[in-house]
């Protein structure tokens, strides 16, 4: 079954509201999506990380440098593909958008891969040890507005977020130490002492604030604080996880297997979120699963972007083994966006409808089960929001 185009399909619309994590405020909302085609007549499609511009430059990279070198390749062959295609790029970027543009590529030829067999992705790696699973609702974002305007806004969402039904939420920081550190409090006086909430902070702080910030999350219970320093500062994570009782998070900016190994030697996580759609798809997530668990270091998926993002991360969280096991053992949860995204609700022409099922089912949706990644993206949806 030969691969007879690939091509790529950037989508845009602008927000109700500019949203902002730590680094910017944004007021687009983008989804990069990629299409592989067969002579078989089967088509699989895939996810791209990265927003607006990167998404642009990384559609020129899956057309233009990726295309040429797999063209007339078998789309079964995934694990060849990869390395040809890392391999040839890695004089040009072992990290980054090249990764990117690959995970896109490699994701799709799952999808090819499933719907050839007749079989979910989750039954091509080794069957689901769970049918559903958990959801946790990240939400809210930063805005350009005084810190307790955005406290008040904070504690709404919250109970929001909560009585939608999922089983966690996730907040942003980013202004600063003490202001971060109201904003927190503000949330867990919202939801309530037994209600799970994370704190994001996209990289933000130098060691000794993500320290102090870390210490006040300790008093208020979070459950894990995420992107405390630079992804780059594997000194700062490890002085971090060894200082703080805090569960810290990271590893969406980390690439391949050997940028992995680097990040667990170095014991600097307690959770790992590996992002499928940015570190090289599928076939290397499954490596990168692989040393976290060498390492006994738990996983919950890094996921942002559109529905085909969400399907690709419910399969892997679906054949992910329990970790270290037990009668009740500790589960994964599947990250999921609240705020305004059309391209996680419109996108499919059978949505997954994940606000529904986690309001119905305890907060937890099922696992789909149909060939490939289970979903298929409407064409009319993707020309209606696509932009060159
Ligand atoms: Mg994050």
């Amino acid at each position: 079954m030969k691969i007879t185009g690939i091509t790529s399909h950037v989508l845009q619309y602008d927000l109700p509201e500019p949203l902002g994590y730590s680094q910017q405020y944004y007021s687009k909302r983008s989804a990069h999506l990629v299409r592989v085609e067969t002579d078989a007549g089967l088509t699989g499609w895939g996810e791209c990380f990265g927003p607006g511009s990167v998404a642009l430059a990384n559609k020129t990279i899956v057309e233009r440098v990726i295309q040429p070198m797999v063209l007339g390749m078998d789309a079964l062959d995934r694990d060849v593909i990869w390395h040809k295609v890392y391999n040839l790029l890695r004089d040009h970027g072992q990290k980054g958008m090249p990764m990117q543009a690959l995970s896109g590529v490699d994701i799709a030829l799952w999808d090819v891969a499933g719907k050839a067999a007749g079989l979910p992705v989750h039954k091509l790696i080794g069957g689901a040890h769970r049918s559903d699973v958990p959801v946790y609702g990240y939400g809210m974002m930063l805005r350009d507005e005084p810190v307790a305007d955005l406290a008040r806004r904070f504690e709404d969402e919250a109970v929001a977020i909560r009585e939608m039904g999922f089983v966690a939420t996730k907040m942003k920081v980013g202004f600063g130490p003490k202001p971060d550190i109201a904003l927190a409090q503000a949330v867990r006086r919202s939801v309530g002492d037994d209600f799970p909430f994370m704190v994001d902070a996209n990289h933000c702080y130098t060691t000794s604030d993500a320290f102090y910030v870390g210490r006040a999350l300790e008093e208020l219970d979070a459950y894990w604080f995420e992107e405390p320093v630079a992804p780059e500062d594997h000194d700062g994570y490890r002085e971090l996880r060894a200082g703080l009782k805090i569960n810290i998070s990271g590893g969406e900016a980390e690439f391949g297997r050997w940028g992995w190994r680097q990040i667990l030697e170095n014991r600097g996580l307690d959770i790992a979120q590996p992002e499928v759609c940015a570190l090289g798809g599928i076939t290397e997530y499954l490596r990168v699963l692989a040393l976290c668990h060498a390492h006994f270091t738990p996983v919950v998926n890094h996921v942002w972007g559109s529905a085909i993002a969400v399907a690709a991360n419910l399969q892997l969280l679906a054949a992910m083994p329990p970790m270290p096991g037990g009668l009740h053992p500790w589960e994964p949860m599947l990250e999921f966006d609240t705020t305004d995204n059309r391209f996680r609700d419109e996108l499919l022409t059978e949505p997954l409808d994940i606000q529904r099922q986690v309001q119905k089912n305890g907060g937890r949706v099922t696992v789909p089960t149909g060939p490939g990644l289970g979903v298929e993206p409407d064409p009319d949806i993707i020309r209606h929001y696509e932009i060159t």
